[in-house]
């Protein structure tokens, strides 16, 4: 059996499409299939129009949360849902065709293969948008000593012991291109274009999107540390310098040293030690936020067709 879980947010304009494509696809792997919607707290009704969906279709499988937990934690909740043997995940603005399934799903039965993801090779979508994500990938890739990941998202399919691998990976800060590449097993890719999002807002706004990158860097990476340090280091070596030179001056007797110089330290060693700070927070926040052993999400119900 294929799994497919599909996050929703305020999706109403698209759900229709997505369902038929979805389902259109999975059949056409002739393999039995659940169509898993996890719903992330939407408002706009797109939860009551999966449920009818559901009602009259006992391979639709809707979980519903408990309020809005974001992509990463909605995911994890279908994985975790899942029954299947090969489990995909796939963002559900039909950004990422749905017929591409049947293809990943011939890839992955053959046994030297645990992963297919899918990966971008162009994308439909604004040229920032496309701007930022390259240079987000890049520092990405150079940080996370996970080799390279080009252009791969979350659209991918597992066999149940990549799957059991990844969730066992109980980390709060979850990013899952990352953690999926983290697993290793035998992975492959399909290409594929990416379209433009079919209807309604991207969800993911700016201030969401800094926080994954931020999560992604940070969770992957000690890399920022290090800059703090080597940074830190070079302003030890220069003010060592300075100080040289300052007791050197006092000795020699030359004029006292100015004001401007004492003001340009102080604000250099404070504006630094607030940035070292604020890295640390970042690695700070995130032991905190494991140690709290919050559950990445609640799920309310899951509604199903007997
Ligand atoms: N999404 C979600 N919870 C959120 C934000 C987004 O479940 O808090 C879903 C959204 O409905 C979509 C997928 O995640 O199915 C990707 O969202 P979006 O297309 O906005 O992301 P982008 O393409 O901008 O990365
Ligand atoms: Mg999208």
């Amino acid at each position: 059996m294929i799994s497919l879980v599909v996050p929703i947010y305020n999706e109403i304009s698209l759900l229709d499409e997505l369902v038929k494509r979805c389902v259109d696809a999975l059949e056409s792997t002739g393999s039995d299939f659940e169509l898993i919607l996890v719903d992330d707290g939407s408002y706009d009704g797109s939860l009551d129009r999966m449920i009818e969906w559901s009602v009259k279709d006992s391979r639709l499988v809707i979980v519903e949360l408990s309020r809005n937990f974001g992509h990463q934690a909605a995911y994890t909740a279908g994985l975790e849902q899942a029954k299947g043997d090969y489990v995909a995940m796939m963002d559900g603005d039909l950004q990422d065709p749905p017929e591409l399934i049947p293809e990943m799903f011939l890839k992955i039965k053959d046994d030297n293969v645990d992963v297919v993801n899918a990966q971008r090779t162009s994308r439909k979508e604004s040229l920032k948008r496309q701007w930022v994500t390259r240079l987000f990938h890049s520092i990405f890739n150079s940080t996370s000593g996970l080799g390279k990941m080009e252009n791969s998202g979350n659209f991918s399919m597992l066999n149940r012991s990549a799957l059991k691998a990844l969730l066992s990976l109980e980390e709060r800060t979850r990013y899952l291109p990352g953690l999926r590449s983290f697993i290793g097993f035998k992975q492959v890719s399909v290409e594929y274009d990416r379209d433009a999002r079919f209807a309604g807002e991207a969800k993911m706004n700016v201030r969401r999107l800094i926080r994954l990158a931020a999560d992604a860097v940070f969770s992957f990476s000690k890399i920022p540390l290090k800059f703090c340090l080597y940074l830190g280091i070079i302003g030890i070596c220069i003010s060592m310098g300075a100080g040289i030179y300052i007791l050197l001056s006092k000795a020699l007797g030359i004029a006292p040293l100015g004001w401007s110089s004492t003001m340009t330290s102080i604000f250099f060693l404070g504006s630094i030690q607030l940035t070292f700070l604020g890295v640390l927070g970042e690695y700070v926040f995130r032991i905190y936020r494991e140690t709290q052993q919050r559950p990445n999400y609640f799920i309310r119900k899951v509604h199903q067709k007997q």
